[in-house]
């Protein structure tokens, strides 16, 4: 089988990483903006060969794209120039419901599915990548209405048996389920810790502290393409996030009821 991943930063290496591990029987290429990262990517084992033209992906069986979101379209439009007609084509990016609508311009929309591999670390970059981030982690695929899945067999097969969960839903239930599980958690740390900066010495701070800012740490071009994509979904969810923290603002402020208030969630951190 011949593996083609678009994008050899932290989620394409980690894949190409942890799919070369899986069986020698896959032959994976790798194509990356820079000549320095396609060089790194073979040094690392990420791949088997790699350059910066997606002209060498022309015969693979399956082509995944892993680049920045704002990438995407761009890079469908000259695959679908390239692969063969056979060739499936999927993603792994963070939001799902732009995807397919860009996927309708390739020459056949339906060798398409969206995938999103929950998956990471806060820093991006090959540096990064580790064939263990996919380890009983969800990997979400996102089909159009209607689409026959079974032509993804074999990938969702190498997809399970790097040790991802597979799930499937719609893009845009997807996309709102991120826009709180994932989208939400770095706004909040990225507020919280712009907050704390404001008033507090954070050379102070300890385990706690350092585990709320986690997220602020992450890639802020990442985080801005994201917000950007996701915005209304996202912007629901900070509304949310807004009317809960009034009310602990409220019922702290009057001092009752106060241990069933911080109660309330624990089952969700356990
Ligand atoms: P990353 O570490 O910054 O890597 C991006 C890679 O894409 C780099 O190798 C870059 O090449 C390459 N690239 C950029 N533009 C390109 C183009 N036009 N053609 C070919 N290659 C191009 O990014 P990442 O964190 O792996 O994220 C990649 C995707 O995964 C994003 O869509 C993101 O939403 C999704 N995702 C990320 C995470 C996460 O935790 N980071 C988790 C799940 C999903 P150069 O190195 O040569 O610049």
């Amino acid at each position: 089988m011949r593996v083609g991943i678009v994008g050899l930063g932290l989620i394409g290496g980690s894949l190409g990483l942890a799919v070369r591990r899986l069986r020698h029987s896959i032959d994976v290429t790798g194509v990356a903006r820079r000549a320095e990262s396609a060089a790194e990517a073979i040094n690392r084992g990420a791949v088997d060969r790699a350059s910066t033209d997606l002209a060498d992906l022309a015969d693979c069986d399956i082509v995944v794209i892993a680049t920045p979101i704002d990438q995407i379209a761009g890079v469908m439009d000259h695959l679908g120039n390239i692969v063969a007609a056979r060739t499936l084509i999927t993603d792994v990016a963070s939001v799902k419901r732009p995807v397919l609508d860009w996927a309708q311009r390739l020459p056949n929309p339906s060798r398409f599915l969206g995938g999103h591999p929950v998956a990471g670390k806060t820093q991006s970059g090959l540096g990064e990548s580790d064939p263990a981030i996919f380890d009983r982690e969800p990997w979400i695929f996102t089909p159009a209405e209607g689409q026959d899945v079974r032509p993804f067999d074999t990938w969702f097969e190498i997809v399970r048996a790097i040790g991802a969960t597979l799930s499937f839903m719609r893009a845009d239930v997807h996309d709102q389920q991120m826009a709180f599980l994932s989208h939400l958690a770095f706004v909040v740390s990225s507020a919280f810790a712009e907050t704390v900066q404001r008033r507090a010495d954070a050379t102070l701070g300890g385990p706690g502290y350092r585990g709320m800012v986690r997220l602020a740490g992450g890639d802020p071009a990442m985080y801005e393409a994201i917000a950007g994509e996701n915005r209304d979904a996202l912007v629901d969810a900070i509304d949310q996030f807004d009317g809960v923290l009034h009310r602990y603002r409220q019922r702290i402020g009057g001092g009752t009821k106060l241990k069933e208030l911080f109660g309330g969630a624990v089952h969700v951190a356990h």
